[in-house]
């Protein structure tokens, strides 16, 4: 019988895939690929059959891959994940693979000294250059004994990494607060309380059991008003990982020498150094300095902030200085007694689908495109929508999938996956989900403002990926640098608070009526609340991870916990224990050997990116055609053809200004 994940292409058969398919395609195609692979070894050196054919010969497993990968996450079986499961260290081993192979980076090196690769045009140039660098920051120049070395740091890179996310796994399970005085609720919503039932019902017990999941800790954290409860909380949560049963401590210096021997053997500086090095901010100085820079022009305000909340809680009777326990407490109590936004009320004017309809519109508007609904296209789930993404000429750029509310075989969250990334004229293809609160009662799907925000987010990174013109897969859509990969789907964002453009698709599910403009005005003055503080929050952890993965050294600063929380006070809103353990539970920067590490500070670079770039369409008309195309064309079309801070450049006629950024959030002097 045929397997339909071994010639799957644009127009995937979800409906006919299944976890019996899985191992053996994946199989197949790691076989088919390695021979693909061989083959180059001893082919002749022109771009087509080495460089060409490296792009080619993965394809398929690729993006059979990613189907396998997006079904166990939106319609996941037992027999599904095990397949999964099953295929998946074969998968990656094969991709740690590739760069070690001596023959294959031999013969791209050859390539370059050709002179067809002299007068290659510039995005195969570009390609070339980034996979040689790849490959030899991968230690594809090493002598034989250091890549025995690289191998053997990356191993235990991996081993400590899991131990690490293991032990805040098991840390945040291992805790529970079971109440069964009701009292001591007081000042808990009710679905926090009936989240906290249903979880001691869950563990056949009565009362009330709160957890360390996220959701559990936010709620107590700003609600409850027993400050002895989130003390408690507060301690057990910021605790993970430094309980005798599940200690980090030992593994965060362990990791930090790790990286760093692994960097100084590739022949960079530091960690930092190494995973910049094919980011727009080149190195890690830079990234520090881009932070200090954000800090010194936040921390006025943030002392202001900081004077504002202590008077507040004062004046309620709360015993100063405040504790770290106090502060998001506090923070909702000046939240509500300032804004009265109910944000209840203003879910009534953000139906989902209206909201994602909007977004297709200031798309449409923006970018020149037009969006159509299909019928009868194949897909996993009969609540599933297809669309095409068509250029102004009727070309095709793009075929998507729209899954919006959840289901038992789905995952949680909202994301954009992109499935197929393709070279023109062959469309796109992507998925887009979001697990908004399913329709009921005759009442359609409503949200929560934050999460109209996501959801333009999400569509952000999907036009980034569908409306890709490029000419080599590998540089395609999101394929871009860590701290630019979010420019596209963070500007989407500032289209929710416009006027103009929420008169798009913001209406009362019942009467039609448009957001009212005294609600719009509240929802403004949210946006710049307490944003100093928020700001200083986010620049700590950047701050402690590049302090750590660049300046820490253990001979001269001692214990490496204590190190990083003097460097987490100076961004603290209150005062820090001297045992504060976050660091021990820091999941960005210690569950993988790469991840978000000497990388926390992308997500503030990003907000740059987007407020500078915002600003624009500000100056210029939110709607305005040319500008919506020349974002089009310098940044969306482009992926990685280039690199990023030309795309910047070449649609802002300058580097960024993080001053648009203070604008917006009400911190500029
Ligand atoms: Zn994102």
């Amino acid at each position: 019988m045929e397997n339909p994940l071994l010639s799957v292409g644009l127009n995937v058969p979800f409906d006919r895939i299944s976890a019996e398919h899985v191992e053996p395609a994946i199989t197949e195609l790691i076989r088919r690929s390695e021979a693909a692979l061989d083959a180059i070894e001893s082919a002749p050196r022109t771009y087509d059959s080495t460089l060409g054919a490296l792009e080619r010969a993965t394809e398929q497993l690729e993006l059979s891959m990613s189907i396998v990968e997006h079904l166990e996450s939106v319609a996941t079986t037992p027999a599904l994940r095990d397949a999964y499961n099953a295929v998946l260290p074969n998968v990656s081993a094969f991709w740690s693979s590739i760069a070690l192979r001596d023959g294959l980076y031999r013969a791209l090196a050859e390539l370059a000294g050709t002179p067809e690769a002299q007068s290659l045009e510039p995005t195969k140039k570009r390609l070339l250059d980034k996979t040689l660098a790849d490959f030899r920051r991968q230690g594809a120049e090493l002598p034989a004994a250091d890549k025995e070395k690289l191998k053997d740091l990356d191993r235990e890179l991996s081993v400590v990494t899991t131990k690490f996310s293991q032990n805040v796994l098991d840390a945040t399970n291992a805790f529970e607060l079971v109440i069964e005085d009701e009292a001591r609720l007081a000042g808990l919503p009710e679905s926090a309380r009936a989240m906290a039932r249903e979880a001691a019902e869950a563990k056949g017990k009565a009362g009330y059991r709160f957890t360390l999941q996220a959701p559990s800790v936010t709620a107590v954290l700003t609600y409850a008003d027993d400050a002895a409860l989130r003390q408690a909380i507060w301690t057990a949560f910021n605790a993970r990982g430094t309980e005798a049963a599940f200690d980090n401590r030992p593994l965060i210096g362990k990791l930090l020498g790790l990286r760093r021997a692994r960097a100084r053997l590739l022949g960079f500086k530091d960690f930092a150094d190494l995973v910049t090095d094919d980011r727009m901010a080149k190195d890690g100085r830079s990234a520090q300095t881009f932070i200090t820079d954000l800090t010194e022009k936040s921390v006025a305000a943030f002392e202001r902030e900081k004077q504002e909340l202590a008077d507040f809680a004062s004046s309620l009777g709360a015993k100063l200085p405040l504790s770290p326990w106090d502060v998001g407490y506090y923070v909702e109590k000046l939240r509500k007694a300032r804004f009265e936004l109910d944000e209840e009320e203003l879910r009534a004017y953000f139906p989902a689908e209206r909201a994602l309809q909007g977004a297709f519109e200031v798309a449409e508007r923006l970018y020149g495109v037009k969006i159509e609904k299909l019928q009868g296209v194949p897909v996993w789930d009969p609540s599933v929508t297809s669309h095409e993404i068509k250029d102004e000429s009727g070309a095709r750029l793009g075929l998507f999938h729209v899954d919006l509310y959840p289901r038992e075989n789905k995952r949680g969250g909202a994301w954009m996956h992109g499935l197929l990334a393709a070279v023109p004229p062959t469309p796109n293809l992507a998925v887009f989900c979001c697990n908004s609160s399913p329709p009921s009662g005759g009442k359609p799907s409503l949200l929560l403002h934050r999460d109209v925000e996501t959801l333009f987010h999400e569509f952000g990174h999907l036009l980034h990926h569908c409306l890709s013109r490029v000419s080599v897969r590998s540089l395609a859509g999101t394929r871009v640098a860590q701290d630019f990969v979010e420019l596209p789907s963070q500007i989407m964002e500032n289209w929710c608070s416009e006027r103009e453009a929420l008169g798009l698709f913001a209406a009362h599910y019942e009467t039609g009526a448009p957001l009212p403009e005294a609600l719009l005005q509240r929802l403004h003055a949210v946006r710049t609340f307490r944003a100093a503080s928020m700001q200083m929050r986010q620049l700590g952890f950047a701050a402690v991870d590049l302090a750590l993965h660049i300046d820490y050294s253990e001979e001269r600063d001692g214990d490496v916990i204590a190190y990083g929380n003097s460097v987490l006070q100076r961004y603290a809103a209150s005062e820090l224990p001297h045992d504060y353990g976050m660091l021990a539970g820091f999941l960005h920067l210690f569950s993988h050997p790469v991840g978000y590490a000497a990388g926390y500070y992308s997500y503030k670079w990003a907000e740059v990116l987007d407020a500078d770039a915002f600003g624009r369409f500000k100056r210029e008309g939110i709607f305005n055609e040319s500008v919506g195309r020349a974002f089009r064309d310098s940044i969306l079309s482009q992926g990685d053809a280039r690199d990023p801070m030309d795309l910047f450049i070449s649609f802002m006629g300058r580097k960024p200004d993080p001053q648009a950024l203070l604008v917006r959030q009400g911190l500029a002097a």
